[in-house]
């Protein structure tokens, strides 16, 4: 019988370094599953579909009513898993995603201010019980992600919010890492890119 694949995503407010390790993981998983002929799919939230992308684009780019803008995330969210996520752990490969769920909880959670309740009703909907095997949390003080920020790109709606803002976005997702440890890995993002990776071997080691 064929083994499932595992589902691993990449979270942490904008600027806190999940990007600069995104490709160097994979590669690193791609290497250790090639062995046993396993591969690695690469995708984002929101987003991964050719519907989800379309989504995407009008998320971050329009301004809508915080209500809309959930149940949009999580409609993404479901062709993602439908279309892609299931299928993919199904015939054993592996999945890393650049953001999923718990992105939700944090930005339209934490950040936005939606009542949790509604989101946990819209991620047993959408996702059963399923999670991710493995989430590694990119954990920075908002000032230092905004400093990386403002010095690498021009900001789409969410990168262009308040301090204020990546606060709470950033509380919700140790709030959400603190209810799930075991899925959680939470890399203080403060430390060197050097460092972070010998971290991040580690854990590719592990898993
Ligand atoms: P994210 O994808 O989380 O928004 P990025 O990976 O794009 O963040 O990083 C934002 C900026 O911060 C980039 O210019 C990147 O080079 C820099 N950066 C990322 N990680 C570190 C780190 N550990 N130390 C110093 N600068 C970093």
């Amino acid at each position: 019988m064929m083994v499932r694949g595992k589902f691993i995503t990449f979270e942490g407010i904008d600027g806190a370094g999940k990007t600069t390790h995104l490709d160097w993981f994979r590669e690193q998983l791609a290497s250790r599953l090639a062995a046993h002929g396993r591969q690695v799919v690469m995708t984002r939230e929101p987003g991964g579909t050719p519907l989800g992308e379309t989504l995407r684009g009008i998320l971050l780019n329009q301004p809508m009513d915080l209500e809309t803008e959930a149940l949009l995330m999580f409609a993404a969210r479901r062709e993602h898993l439908a279309q892609v996520i299931e299928p993919a752990l199904a015939r054993g490969d592996w999945v890393l995603s650049d953001r999923f769920s718990d992105a939700t909880f944090a930005y339209q959670g934490g950040g936005r201010g939606l009542p949790r309740d509604k989101l946990e009703a819209l991620e047993r909907w959408v996702q059963g019980g399923f999670q991710p095997d493995l989430t590694v949390l990119f954990d920075v003080p908002t000032d230092t992600a905004s400093e990386r920020r403002s010095s690498a790109r021009a900001p789409d709606k969410f990168e262009s919010e308040s301090e204020a803002f990546f606060e709470r976005t950033r509380s919700e997702y140790l709030r959400r890492a603190a209810e799930s440890p075991e899925r959680f890995f939470i890399v203080d993002s403060t430390r060197s890119i050097g460092d972070i990776r010998e971290k991040l071997e580690e854990v590719v080691a592990s898993i």
